[in-house]
């Protein structure tokens, strides 16, 4: 759309909210000729126009930015009267523009003038709730961190527990740099990827939790950053806080603290606010109405696991959990990271080789770390990337581990064989199946070309008797005396499907990334639902790919690749593994 036809359209619209009467007395005023329109947020032409809300009369401005109406207007609350002190949800000092929730990001584009007049209605109704007195002080408090983070001129990393009592936390700086404010250094510089941790220096500090509902009404989170203010909240606290507050601030060295506040807000969780005091003279302005400080505003930046988590849809409850996972190429990569993001809170990594270049397109880890082992370099990426996740490595064939380390299967609550090798995979599972201690385990492999995947959880630890099914269900063997075969195959037995490029040893089956990463989704949502117990059963879970471009390479699928499946279907009544004969 040209600029002349913009204009015109919002003359048109505002005139149409001038002749629908919803605000009266209404101007319309030009922004001077010659004025930039190029800026997607500059001004063409604005309303004013007064409405009356709740017996006060409001003297608004709608203004449209050139990109309306692909944006909302703007709304600014002129003046109103009779006059009000300060209302939430208006930006600025005072009064001023109204704050839309961001999910209003739906718009009519084709119906300028019913967005004009939903913005009106937003406004209206936004008024009408935050006029009444009391209503304000909550919604202030329930808004604090926002009005915090226009006041603070800089940021900190913040993991500390949202307790209901004052309590000793640390700052740690470097130099003039606010580096962190925590609650356990340890945890946290363990949480951090290597690197850029030296020379910290740790401090005592504060976490100060505050209600402002406790203090008469007219909260502003303004006040928190004023002495008067912070005192006038501290006289509030009950009785048991002021002690400790008092036991705590003994602990104050220097003329300087670091105070977190928890304020409380209303159905929500606490929002934390950072304030640097300092300047410290003559008591400690906490507790002593004479002493002098000042006090400077610091936005937190929460980095701890129950703000974060939650977020990524990770679990709380899974971080005490711990996976043991063996293969780490492909499939084993992307389980990895999965799990990590999923919220798990110990993953350890078993490998024998090293990242080579030529996976590159199929590893999660793709060219960075080429020639490193994997499990170091898996390692290294997930760490980099999620905090609160302990990542061990072990570089080593899996057998030869459990070999030597008989206990690692009792130390896990899960284990996971991306190897992709049936004789290993055959092995694990008579070994699990040995001791009805051991954790269950989920064996996944991907077939060749893109033509399925497979996961199948078997469990010997079944408080209640464990159920039937495991790895050796699978497996038979055709013809007396020949070689043993996957029941579960869609890709016929009868074929070589590895390909090899350069020579003996460097063998490799064909399949794509997105053929790994499906089963490793498949896998990691059965070891998520085992791990909350939600599984009870041995299913076997597999997923079918496309099957011509499969046959157009030459090879043909089994008769169970257009069967309907079966998840319990595989498992064999005369199984030597689970049967218990
Ligand atoms: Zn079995």
């Amino acid at each position: 759309m040209i600029a002349q036809s913009i204009s015109m359209m919002h003359e048109e619209t505002l005139r149409r909210i001038d002749l629908g009467g919803v605000l009266k007395d209404c101007q319309i005023w030009w922004l001077p000729a010659g004025a930039p329109t190029s800026e997607p947020r500059a001004i063409h032409c604005t309303l004013s126009g007064r409405m009356v809300v709740a017996g006060h009369t409001v003297h608004l401005q709608v203004s449209l930015p050139t990109e309306f109406p692909r944006c909302l207007p703007e709304i600014e609350v002129l003046e109103m009267f009779p006059p009000v002190g300060e209302l939430p949800h208006l930006s600025a000092q005072g009064q001023g523009k109204v704050c839309f929730p961001q999910d209003a990001n739906l718009l009519d584009a084709d119906e300028p003038y019913a967005i004009v007049l939903d913005a009106l209605a937003f406004t209206r109704n936004l008024l009408e709730r935050m006029l009444p007195d009391s209503k304000r002080a909550s919604e202030f408090a329930r808004e604090a961190f926002v009005y915090w983070g226009q006041m603070a001129q800089r940021g900190v990393e913040c993991v500390v527990t949202l307790g209901e009592h004052p309590a000793p936390i640390w700052v740690l700086s470097k130099g003039d740099e606010l580096r962190a404010v925590v609650d356990d250094v340890a945890e946290y510089v363990a949480s951090r990827a290597p690197g850029g941790m030296e020379g910290l220096e740790s401090k005592f500090a504060l976490y100060l939790p505050l209600g402002a509902e406790r203090v008469a009404s007219g909260f502003h989170p303004r006040e928190l950053a004023t002495l008067d203010g912070l005192r006038k909240h501290v006289r509030a606290l009950p009785e048991e806080d002021r002690i400790r507050l008092s036991l705590l601030l003994g602990h104050v060295q220097g003329t300087e603290l670091f105070v977190v506040v928890g304020l409380r807000r209303p159905q929500e969780e606490r929002a934390l606010l950072g304030l640097r005091i300092f300047d410290i003279q003559g008591g400690h302005p906490l507790e002593d109405v004479q002493a002098l400080a000042r006090i400077e505003p610091v936005l937190l930046r929460r980095r701890d696991h129950s703000f974060l988590a939650p977020r990524g849809g990770a679990g709380k409850g899974l971080r005490s959990r711990r996976v043991l996972l063996a293969g780490c190429g492909a499939v084993g990569g992307y389980i990895a990271f999965s799990l990590a993001r999923a919220g798990i809170g110990g993953i350890s990594l078993v490998d024998p080789d090293l990242l080579a270049l030529e996976n590159t397109y199929r590893h999660v880890c793709g060219l960075s770390w080429a020639g490193i082992s994997k499990v170091v370099g898996l390692q290294w990426e997930i760490e980099r990337a999620i905090p609160y996740v302990s990542v061990n490595a072990y570089r080593g064939r899996f057998e030869r581990l459990l070999d030597s380390n008989a206990s690692l299967l009792l130390e896990n609550d899960l284990v996971i064989s991306a190897m992709g090798h049936p004789t290993m995979d055959l092995d694990l599972n008579k070994r699990v199946w040995s001791d009805t201690k051991h954790p269950p385990v989920i064996f996944t492999w991907l077939e060749p070309l893109g033509v399925g995947g497979h996961a199948l959880l078997t469990h010997r630890s079944k408080p209640d008797g464990f159920p039937r099914g495991c790895l050796k269900c699978l497996y038979s063997r055709p013809v007396e005396g020949g070689a043993i075969q996957n029941r579960a195959a869609f890709a016929s037995p009868d074929a070589v499907y590895t390909r090899d490029t350069l020579g003996c040893g460097s063998r490799y089956l064909p399949f794509a990334d997105l053929d790994a990463q499906r089963t490793a989704e498949l896998a990691t949502r059965l070891a998520l639902r085992a791990l909350r117990g939600e599984v009870s059963d041995a299913p076997l879970l597999s997923w079918r790919g496309e099957r011509k471009p499969f046959e157009d390479e030459g090879f043909s699928v089994t008769e169970l690749f257009s069967k309907a499946l079966d998840p319990f279907g595989y498992i064999r009544e005369d199984c030597p593994i689970c049967s218990g004969k």
